[in-house]
């Protein structure tokens, strides 16, 4: 008899349970706020059911990536690279502007190269569901005709 991961107890017949298809722990339905109905309903799909655990781990991977702040304050510090240099104040100035023009633009490269990868293995997660989907028809589509097939014949 499988125990609940929550609450440690046995999963029986009268406190019914199921199985996280992921990380495969057990947890009654009251454990995890499903109805009787929903257990039901979960089990004559056959549909993949995950925990909480689970189904927050699986949207923290692809959220896992932080973006720089834009709205970030720029520093704008010219003393440490001209030290020992002295330049008049529109010099510095200038070079102040330059600083923060490099700055903000290998700021965005990065930001839009880090958006172009997150949509990329996002866009690839799509066509896998989309595959799936399409297997899953297929493989109904012939336990349907091989059901009719072995129907028995009328005499
Ligand atoms: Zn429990
Ligand atoms: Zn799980």
């Amino acid at each position: 008899m499988p125990k609940c991961a929550k609450c440690n107890k046995v999963i029986t017949k009268k406190s019914p349970g199921l199985q996280c298809g992921r990380c495969n722990k057990w947890m009654h339905g009251e454990c995890v706020a499903l109805s009787h109905d929903q257990l039901t309903a979960l089990h004559s799909t056959e549909a993949d059911w995950k925990c909480r655990g689970c189904v927050g781990s699986s949207k923290q991977k692809r959220m896992s990536v932080i973006l720089p702040d834009p709205e970030e304050e720029d520093i704008t510090d010219t003393d440490s690279i001209t030290a020992g240099v002295s330049l008049d104040s529109n010099s510095q100035k200038i070079l102040a502007t330059v600083l923060s023009t490099i700055r903000h633009e290998i700021r965005d490269s990065i930001q839009e190269e880090l958006k172009r990868t997150l949509k990329f293995y996002s866009d690839k997660i799509d066509d896998f569901q989309i595959k799936i989907d399409n297997y899953e028809e297929k493989i109904k589509t012939i336990e349907n005709q091989y059901t009719l097939a072995n129907l028995p014949s009328p005499p």
